[in-house]
Parts: C-alpha cells; sequence; structure tokens
C-alpha cells in the first residue's frame, strides 16, 4: 500500500498556518492537523492539574500519563485529552503564554513526535506547526514555511481579537534547544505579508498538484 503523504507546513506564529493548512487540505482531499492545539492542550492540562511550568520533570511526567487520544472530527485530527477536546481552553491567553515553555519540554517533544507522526494513520495530511518539516516528518517531500512581518501577524492576531506578545514567543520558539522553529532543509518559504489567505493556499494548491500529477 501507498504511503499517506503529508505535507508540512511550518512557520512563525500567526503567519497564517492554520487558514492555509486548512484550504489546502479542503482542495486536496487531505486531512488536516494542527500540533499546537496539541501543545496547547498540553499547557492547558498542567494549568488544570497545577504542574509548576518550571518543573520540566514534571510536565514530561504529566505528558506520558495523560489519558490523551486522537480522533478523526471530520476531517480534523484533533488529540482529545479524557475524552475531551479543550477547544475554547485552549486559546485564552494564560495558555498561549503557558505553551512554549511546555513545548520545550524533550519529553514533551518525545511524546508528540509519536503522536504526531501516528496521525498518518488516518491518511494524507496537512500537518501545521513549527518542526513537522525539520523533525517530525523530515522525509516527506512537500515542505512550506509561512512568515509575514511581525507587523502584520500581530495585526492579524489583534483582528482575531487576541493581544499577545508574538516577538516573544517566536524567540522563545526559535531558540529552544529541543526542536527549535526552523526553515526545514528544501521547504519552499513564503512571506505572505501582502497576500491573501486565499492567495497563499491557491499557490501551495497549485503547486501541490502540479508534483503530484508529476509524481504520478
Ligand atoms: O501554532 P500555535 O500558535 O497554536 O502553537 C502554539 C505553540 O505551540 C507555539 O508557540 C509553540 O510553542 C508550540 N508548538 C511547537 N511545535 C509545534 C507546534 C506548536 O513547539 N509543532
Amino acid at each position: 500500500m501507498r504511503e499517506p503523504i503529508v505535507i508540512a507546513l511550518d512557520g512563525t506564529s500567526a503567519s497564517g498556518k492554520s487558514t492555509n493548512a486548512k484550504l489546502v487540505a479542503k482542495a486536496l482531499g487531505y486531512l488536516y492537523v494542527d500540533t499546537g492545539a496539541m501543545y496547547r492542550s498540553l499547557a492547558w492540562h498542567c494549568l488544570e492539574k497545577r504542574v509548576a511550568l518550571d518543573n520540566e520533570k514534571a510536565i514530561a511526567s504529566l505528558c506520558r500519563r495523560w489519558k490523551a487520544a486522537l480522533r478523526n472530527d471530520d476531517g480534523h485530527i484533533r488529540l482529545y485529552v479524557d475524552g475531551y477536546f479543550p477547544e475554547k481552553e485552549i486559546r485564552t491567553s494564560e495558555t498561549s503564554a503557558a505553551v512554549p515553555t511546555v513545548a520545550a519540554v524533550p519529553g514533551v517533544r518525545k511524546w508528540m513526535k509519536i503522536k504526531q507522526r501516528d496521525c498518518a494513520q488516518f491518511g494524507n495530511l496537512v500537518m501545521e506547526g513549527r518542526d513537522i518539516g525539520s523533525n517530525i516528518f523530515p522525509e516527506t517531500d512537500f515542505k512550506y514555511y509561512l512568515n509575514a512581518s511581525l507587523d502584520e501577524r500581530a495585526k492579524r492576531r489583534a483582528a482575531d481579537g487576541v493581544d499577545e506578545n508574538l516577538a516573544e514567543r517566536d524567540k522563545r520558539d526559535s531558540q529552544r534547544a529541543a526542536a527549535p522553529l526552523m526553515i526545514a532543509l528544501g521547504a519552499r518559504v513564503i512571506d505572505n505579508s501582502a497576500m491573501t489567505a486565499e492567495e497563499t493556499s491557491t499557490l501551495i494548491i497549485n503547486e501541490m498538484r502540479e508534483r503530484l500529477e508529476a509524481a504520478g
């Protein structure tokens, strides 16, 4: 049987990864995976369980023990915690501020890598994150890296009603030792500061269609 195809879509915070990943997945009939939501869920779970964020061991231990399982919700692969997907809770500013700390713990990244690779059991994927092309599916031929100016990204977040320090989150994601945010080898870099989501996704969709056709 043919291996599932994985499109890795990495990039900075608020660079349009989610919107574009969803549009590309829909156009190609692929499943969509938001790996940021998985780290956010763990950060939320740590806050719920009152695990100290400066205690790496406790975070890694909670991650090894939590009852988290993948589910396919209408083409979105999601990580459920104790049978619950904390959709709203993972978007609060408290969770956003906590997530880079949780995401920097090596034991957490090891656990996430296994779960994220396991998503391929459901079929072809568009997976968005920070280290998908560099670390989770380094073997995929289909890698994209989205970016936009800090000013533009801050405007996009503000339009969503979210006020947060994006530069600080990017810095923490890029400077951590374990699987930092980086442009994967062979990734096509798209600066979409002056592009709409439709323009960005059309570029990826058209290129993917050509490449898939060429690959037979
Ligand atoms: O994509 P999103 O902004 O929801 O990601 C939230 C946070 O999760 C990031 O700032 C980063 O700390 C972490 N993350 C990560 N690796 C991924 C996806 C997200 O470290 N693949």
